[in-house]
């Protein structure tokens, strides 16, 4: 997948605008990602042409190539469908705030009432009450008991020969009487979407009119999570999503089905089947799983932020001009460099860059860059501007001055020198290639 997308990305490289030809290859695979990432298709149709309207005619920052522009469009994109802020439960009524928990049997709907239980006790400091109104499996009932217990969470009592609204009703009245803040409702599920189980539910929103109703999906579902979302969406009143089994899902298309055709937020997400394995739903991370991108989006937000966008101009058109490249500049690349945290952390976000040798690494690495500055710092600025005058006793003084040892001096002239004759090469394409080109 991202093998696939790198190509296309290197074919738009080196152009200076987002068209409607250049973008063609990319968004076909971007396309066939989101396919592979098991979004369901008409959302990848919707999700395609917002993208090509947000991406055409956007210019292209100086500072960054078209590829890694097109592939911040996109990440936006997703950001935006997914949802920016994780939002979490409303307590926004009078207590007790009653949660219901709906979605198929195996989703997860037991396992996150505890996980919920726990997290809004030990997070949001709140008396929890729990209770099942799952009445066809014993089973069901004891889960749920077990969960409470594990937690240390109160769990009202139900019984297979009470009917789910019945047992609701009076959890709720329990609930009032004890002052809890919170009562979430373990709902039945069946396999499939099933008309009696939807009324049932239906009824249940309708006789305790929940604040919350959460829709609990199994992200590893796929596109069918997409059909049952439909399903539910039609029927109840949603308030927001939980996906489950984030853990075991390396795509993440889910995600991106559910909100899309549920159009509410998704709250949590679980990773684990542990019962601090809930986390609020980080929309970034999912974004970045869905595209394979490793954290292509925050190096362009980096380059973006901290690449004096002027300095790089200046110093491009200098390099135009084929005027001299000196030490001084090369020590205003490294420091660039630096503010931008270094370039191995700069590595660290390209995809592919875990792969890289390690010689190429050790190049790269932070310390190495820190050495090469502190030799800089202890030249003379007529050293600085020409640097054929640093020799033997001048590199002893420098060595010195900095703490260093004359190997790294001339260690740092020749880094210098090769730099020189790769600008000579890329003669004002822009510092982002010299950069990587540096790097290894
Ligand atoms: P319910 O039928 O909707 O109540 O589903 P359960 O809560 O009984 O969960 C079904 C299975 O999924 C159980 O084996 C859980 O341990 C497992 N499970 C639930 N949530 C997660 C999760 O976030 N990650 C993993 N790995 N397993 C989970
Ligand atoms: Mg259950």
């Amino acid at each position: 997948l991202t093998d696939r997308l790198s190509q296309s990305i290197k074919k738009i490289r080196g152009q200076a605008n987002l068209t409607e030809d250049n973008i063609k290859d990319i968004l076909r695979d971007i396309r066939v990602a989101l396919l592979e990432a098991d979004v369901a298709l008409p959302v990848v149709k919707s999700f395609i042409d917002d993208v090509k309207q947000r991406a055409l005619g956007r210019e292209v920052l100086t500072s960054v190539k078209p590829a890694q522009m097109m592939v911040k469009v996109v990440q936006e994109e997703l950001e935006r469908v997914l949802g920016k802020e994780t939002s979490g439960i409303n307590f926004n009524a009078q207590p007790p705030v009653v949660i219901l928990m709906a979605g198929l049997q195996g989703a997860g709907k037991t396992t996150t009432s505890g996980k919920l239980a726990k997290y809004l006790t030990e997070r949001q400091q709140k008396k929890v009450m729990m209770v099942s109104a799952d009445v066809y499996r014993p089973a069901a009932i004891e889960q749920l008991q077990t969960v409470g217990e594990q937690v240390g969470v109160s769990v009202h009592p139900s019984s297979v020969i009470d009917n789910p609204v019945t047992i609701g009703k009076s959890a709720v009245d329990a609930a009032k009487k004890g002052f809890f803040d919170v009562l979430i409702v373990d709902t039945a599920g069946r396999l499939a979407v099933d008309e009696s189980m939807m009324q049932e539910i239906k009824a249940l929103q309708d006789s305790l009119n929940p604040t919350e109703t959460l829709f609990v999906v199994d992200a590893m579902t796929g596109q069918d999570a997409a059909n049952t979302a439909k399903a539910f969406a039609d029927v109840l009143d949603l308030t927001g999503v939980v996906l489950t089994k984030v853990d075991g899902d390396a795509r993440g298309g889910a995600a991106l089905s559910v909100k899309t055709i549920t159009g509410k937020p998704i709250k949590f997400q679980g990773v684990g089947e542990k019962m601090d394995a809930l986390e609020p739903f980080h929309p970034d991370r999912i974004a970045s799983s869905i595209l394979g991108m490793g954290d292509v989006l925050s190096l362009v937000e980096e380059a973006e932020r901290k690449i004096d966008k002027k300095k790089a101009e200046k110093f491009a058109k200098k390099v135009q001009k084929g005027n001299k490249f000196t030490l001084e500049d090369f020590q205003e690349q490294l420091l660039q460099m630096q503010n931008m945290g270094g370039m191995s952390s700069m590595l660290d976000k390209l995809p592919g860059m875990g792969q890289l040798p390690d010689a190429v690494k050790d190049q790269a690495s932070d310390k190495h860059t820190n050495r090469m500055l502190a030799v800089i710092n202890s030249m003379t600025v007529k050293e600085k501007r020409y640097p054929q005058l640093i020799k033997g006793s001048r590199k002893r003084r420098i060595a010195n001055g900095s703490g260093t040892s004359i190997q790294d001096v001339s260690k740092l002239l020749k880094q210098y020198n090769q730099m020189q004759k790769m600008m000579r090469k890329f003669k004002g394409k822009g510092m982002m290639k010299m950069m990587q080109k540096l790097g290894g």
